[in-house]
């Protein structure tokens, strides 16, 4: 193995800028402002990792919503009933807390994983990427692999031609189409949608949602592709603030691989290990050069690890020339044993964040209880000598099955509930219920009585909910006491 140790041309001293100097009858190895890029087919370790992840990924996505639980959708979205349905509980939009914190977590818990593995999220479970992949992988069966699609694309137009880009977008338009249907199912039932959407019955509103997510899909993944992790995602913009020293990122080993240049196989030369074949570009989905160090536009989906270390196995080198490695382990330093400060730091927010979900989560009650005073009427005098306040009550069963409830308030010896105390209320039902209390006057400590209404189900007091309001009373009797 060739060990040359001399610096590449473009690298200088730490604090001074980096300059690559290219002769003018050289093209840039950067080709995406020359050609569309054509990504290049490669198999290997991380390309089978990332497309068994990313298939894992669009199967789940597909398949979720035909999964039931109780009797219906396990996972719906129901905007007309305003809930959200997931595996038996059912959450409102008060509950919506929940959501936030879910969010919140994840967001940690994607920093946390940056700041050891990169932007491994980009290049293995991105939806952007599955789908992207998924079209550029529908492409390379239809037009061929990268020489052929190449090809083509310079050709004249031509039967085959037309055949070949109008089996390709049909394809790629049929693959949208279930996308957008698989997106909308989470909002409206699966099944339903299916059978409405295929034998075109979905109304009007339905079908353009479907329509419209579809041609984003279309869109997104045939046409834009890197386009929108270049210019429209914000994550690869920050990212690299969470990165360190240690993160480990898609890099080049500039001291072993350079000066590049070509050569023959077990041709002994004083050139680094890099033979210039250009592999690491042409399967590139970003289409740069890795080799020009760290760039905001590498997703780390690996695909020029594997191109690379094809090579090196062709060659005999040794592999990883271009390699999931960290900026430290590159210069040799050690690993610090427990991680850097950031990734102890997300990783505590977290776990934080995770019991925040756990305590929420328990705190949560499936019984709505909301207490109203009847404004027109502070207190109606009865003629058995009692005071009588009127309240509407909004209970609300959270759960997904009819449940029996019993209402009651605090200190029954001082208030009488007149109203029927056992409630039947469906799944999912806001019940309006009008009730009256009655008290003796003479026995309200004041002009104005806490009173405490509670609901729970029968036979469990535990999911017992309360609410406190005011009773009142005649003023003068306080005054008089
Ligand atoms: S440089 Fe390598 S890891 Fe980065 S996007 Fe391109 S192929 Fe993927
Ligand atoms: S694939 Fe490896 S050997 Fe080929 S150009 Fe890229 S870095 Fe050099």
């Amino acid at each position: 193995m060739p060990d040359n140790k001399s610096k590449p041309e473009y690298q200088t001293s730490s604090n001074t800028i980096a300059i690559k100097q290219i002769p003018v009858d050289q093209p840039p190895s950067d080709k995406r402002s020359v050609t569309k890029i054509q990504m290049k087919q490669q198999k290997g370790r991380f390309q089978k990792i990332r497309t068994t992840m990313n298939t894992g990924l669009v199967l789940l996505f597909l398949l979720l919503p035909f999964i039931t639980h109780g009797g219906r959708q396990a996972i719906l979205f129901d905007l007309e009933a305003q809930q959200f349905f997931f595996f038996g509980t059912s959450l409102w939009p008060q509950d919506f807390t929940v959501l936030a914190w879910v969010f919140i977590a994840a967001a940690f818990l994607l920093f946390f994983v940056t700041v050891f593995w990169g932007r491994v999220w980009c290049g293995y479970l991105c939806p952007q990427t599955a789908w992207t992949f998924m079209f550029a992988w529908i492409e390379n069966r239809v037009e061929g692999n990268r020489t052929k699609r190449l090809a083509l694309d310079k050709a004249p137009w031509s039967t085959d031609k037309l055949l070949k880009r109008l089996t390709k977008h049909l394809i790629w338009g049929l693959a949208a189409v279930i996308t957008g249907c698989a997106f909308i199912a989470y909002f409206i039932p699966a099944r339903e949608l299916y059978l409405d959407i295929f034998t075109f019955n979905a109304s009007f509103w339905v079908s353009a949602w479907v329509w419209f997510f579809a041609l984003c899909t279309y869109l997104n993944a045939g046409w834009m592709r890197e386009q929108m992790c270049l210019h429209c995602c914000p994550y690869a913009r920050f990212q690299s603030a969470m990165f360190d020293g240690n993160t480990k990122t898609v890099t080049y080993d500039a001291a072993r691989g350079e000066s590049r240049g070509p050569r023959k196989r077990k041709q002994e030369t004083k050139l680094g290990d890099c033979i210039d074949c250009n592999l690491c570009v042409d399967v590139c989905p970003t289409g740069i050069d890795i080799r020009n160090g760290l760039q905001y536009e590498c997703i780390n989906c690996g695909a020029c690890v594997d191109a690379c270390n094809e090579t090196m196995e062709i060659f005999g080198y040794r592999p990883n020339l271009i390699g999931y490695f960290s900026e430290n382990a590159l210069k040799g330093k050690p690993k610090p044993i427990f991680g850097s400060t950031k990734f102890i730091g997300y990783g505590i927010a977290a776990v934080i964040m995770f019991i925040v979900i756990a305590i929420d989560m328990n705190g949560r009650s499936d019984i709505q209880l909301n207490v109203i005073r009847d404004r027109q009427q502070l207190y109606r005098e009865t003629t058995d000598d009692m005071v009588e306040n009127s309240y509407t009550l909004k209970i609300r069963n959270k759960t997904q099955q009819t449940r029996y409830y019993r209402l009651s308030v605090d200190n029954p010896e001082l208030f009488t509930l007149s109203a029927k105390q056992e409630l039947v209320i469906k799944a999912g039902e806001l019940l309006d219920y009008p009730v009256t209390v009655k008290a003796n006057p003479l026995m309200l400590s004041g002009a104005q009585s806490p009173i405490i209404f509670s609901v729970s189900e029968v036979g469990h007091s535990e999911t017992a909910v309360y609410q406190e309001t005011n009773f009142f009373g005649p003023i003068f009797l306080a005054s008089c006491r």
